[in-house]
């Protein structure tokens, strides 16, 4: 077969002439009528065929398929059809109007809405209280476990096994708890004790340029030992406003919602009142109605303040109405919610505004025990580069004294120095009072508690529980998201799925609170297209080790509110391709 394809390549080349010398190749003659043809054939013609080219062709021939010739063949006549189009289809002389290429999506991918995440269950929902003198009979109640079993987990933990009714400290009860896999929750009891009336904790919620951190600043001029003190310098996540009355509030310098639902997330209920800031020309808007949420979610009491009265444009009355009809119960239309008119650029109506939270204050009665160890809720954190990680808190009862043992979330640590908000170092910390705490091991997240246990052994256990905790809940929340995407990848439109670009991204930042902020900022980009990993989340300026990092991970790094890092570092990003 495949010398019959030679002869008819040979007709073709050796052209007309050839036919009648090779004649119609049969079944059997075939090679016979190609030597017959070859020796017919004249000088010239010959030696066509023994050119490098028949050979070749031949050659090919003889070697591949029949299936693959005619398919060649296949494909040769398409490309001469689809040329002849090509050429009747040319374009006419006549210029065509420029038409700009279209933009090409960053993704080249279908856009799919994001589905309304589900709910992730993973953190067991359950959480107990727990105080101080419970009993293990106690213990397995709230825990649902039985007594055998937590008396067992006592014995793994290196604690002497009580009866089961005699009375068991707070922390050994955390201890157990935690390894019986449930939150807790501690209670500390006030019975007995003397309670003091204490400060307010006012946060200053509102939309976004309504005036929050004017308002701050403006406020912390005004406090009487800022002024002794030359000015507050240093920015601490609170300070206080002392009055010449004597009487002062605690102000938390860290404005916007995710401050304060991420504290409440954490179970820090330090906020008393929310001052709630409204631009008197731009009147209730999302971010306005969102504090009301956040506020009366928190079950605590608003001010508002009506900001930017200086402008001529102002109309306080609007605003009243607008914030009338949203629900909110002004005084002025029989409510209890206090509204003050303020410019923090003018710096007037602030005493006003001081005036109404002291009133607020007074109508909550906000006691607190002075004596006794320290219950307090860590405001910032941050990393300095002598003194090591320093914690913001505040203090909500008892009094914190330097050179006690700390359990901070899941860090410890025996506290150094304990410094005021103008940057003095003081012996002990009263409640209201914001502090900066030097000494811990590791950076604590806002929110996390300030629990004093008696020694550092205690300290380490429990803070070697927590972290224990904390692995075991995080590793569970992994599994489940994971089991989830998979089921929704299994259940709906799994063909559909567009793929999706894993984005490693490392976080550096001031404090902890501004690291949260960001990575929750960056999470919420998650999409169908795009997979936003976090990889690392880091206090401080950046580091060799950040570009390692990112090097490993082909991760980018976001630096936020930090020194901009030595141009060696730069170049070492740059060879690295770290961006
Ligand atoms: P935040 O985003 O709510 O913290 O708002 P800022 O405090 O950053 O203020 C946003 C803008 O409003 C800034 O340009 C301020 O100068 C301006 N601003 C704040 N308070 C006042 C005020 O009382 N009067 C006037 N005229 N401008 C103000």
């Amino acid at each position: 077969m495949c010398s019959s394809v030679v002869l008819l390549i040979l007709r073709r080349k050796l052209g007309r002439d050839s036919q009648a010398l090779v004649g119609k190749p049969e079944a059997g003659n075939v090679h016979a009528s190609l030597l017959r043809a070859l020796e017919t054939a004249s000088p010239g013609a010959r030696r066509l065929f023994f050119s490098h080219q028949i050979k070749k062709t031949a050659g090919e021939l003889f070697h591949s398929s029949l299936t693959l010739s005619a398919k060649r063949k296949d494909q040769t006549d398409n490309s001469r059809d689809g040329s002849l189009r090509i050429r009747k289809e040319k374009p006419c002389p006549v210029e065509a109007p420029y038409v700009p290429p279209r933009p090409k999506p960053p993704v080249e991918a279908r856009y799919v809405p994001p589905r309304p995440k589900r709910p992730v269950k993973s953190v067991p929902d359950r959480t107990i209280e727990i105080f101080d003198g419970m009993t293990l009979v106690e213990l397995a109640k709230r825990t649902g476990q039985t007594v055998a079993y937590l008396q067992e987990i006592l014995v793994n933990t290196g604690e002497k096994v009580v009866s089961e009714f005699d009375p068991i400290s707070i922390d050994i009860a955390e201890l157990v708890a935690m390894e019986a896999g449930v939150n807790i929750r501690r209670l500390h009891s006030t019975e007995g004790a003397v309670l003091c009336p204490r400060p307010p904790v006012v946060t200053v919620m509102g939309h976004v340029d309504h005036g929050k951190t004017s308002l701050l600043d403006a406020l912390r001029q005004t406090s009487v030992a800022a002024k002794e003190a030359g000015g507050i310098t240093q920015h601490l996540g609170a300070f206080v406003v002392g009055m010449s009355s004597g009487a002062s509030i605690t102000f938390l310098d860290t404005p916007g919602h995710a401050a304060f639902s991420a504290m409440r997330a954490r179970g820090a209920a330090v906020t008393d009142i929310v001052v709630l800031v409204v631009a008197a020309d731009d009147g209730v808007m999302p971010q306005t109605l969102e504090a009301m949420r956040h506020a009366k979610a928190a079950n605590v009491p608003v001010v508002v303040a009506i900001n930017k009265c200086d402008k001529p444009t102002a109309d306080p009355e609007k605003v009243k109405i607008q914030l009338g009809s949203e629900g909110l119960p002004l005084e002025e239309m029989g409510g209890d919610v206090q509204v003050v008119q303020v410019s923090a650029v003018k710096k007037s109506g602030l005493d006003k505004l001081e005036e109404a939270l002291l009133l607020q204050a007074e109508m909550m009665e906000l006691k607190a025990r002075v004596d006794g160890p320290a219950q307090a809720y860590v405001v910032e954190a941050r990393l300095d580069r002598g003194r090591g990680p320093l914690a913001t808190a505040i203090v909500k009862s008892g009094t914190l004294i330097c050179g006690q043992h700390v359990v901070v979330g899941a860090q410890w640590g025996r506290i150094r120095v304990i410094r005021d908000m103008v940057g003095m170092v003081i012996e002990c910390a009263k409640p209201a009072m914001p502090i900066e705490i030097e000494g811990l091991k590791g950076l604590p997240m806002a929110g996390d508690d300030v629990t004093v246990v008696q020694s550092e052994e205690r300290a380490r256990m429990l803070s070697d529980g927590r972290r224990k905790k904390q692995e075991k809940d995080r590793l569970k929340i992994a599994s489940d998201e994971r089991y989830l995407s998979q089921e929704s990848d299994t259940t709906e439109d799994a063909p559909e799925k567009p793929q999706s670009v894993e984005l490693p991204i490392i976080i550096k930042a001031d404090v902890q609170g501004s690291g949260q902020a960001v990575r929750d900022a960056l999470k919420n980009l998650n999409s169908p297209q795009v997979f936003v990993n976090i990889v690392h989340v880091g206090i401080g300026p950046v580091a060799q080790s950040d570009v390692d990092l990112a090097q490993a991970c082909r991760a980018c790094i976001v630096g936020f509110n930090i020194r901009s890092p030595p141009s060696s570092l730069g170049l070492a990003a740059d060879r690295a391709n770290v961006k």
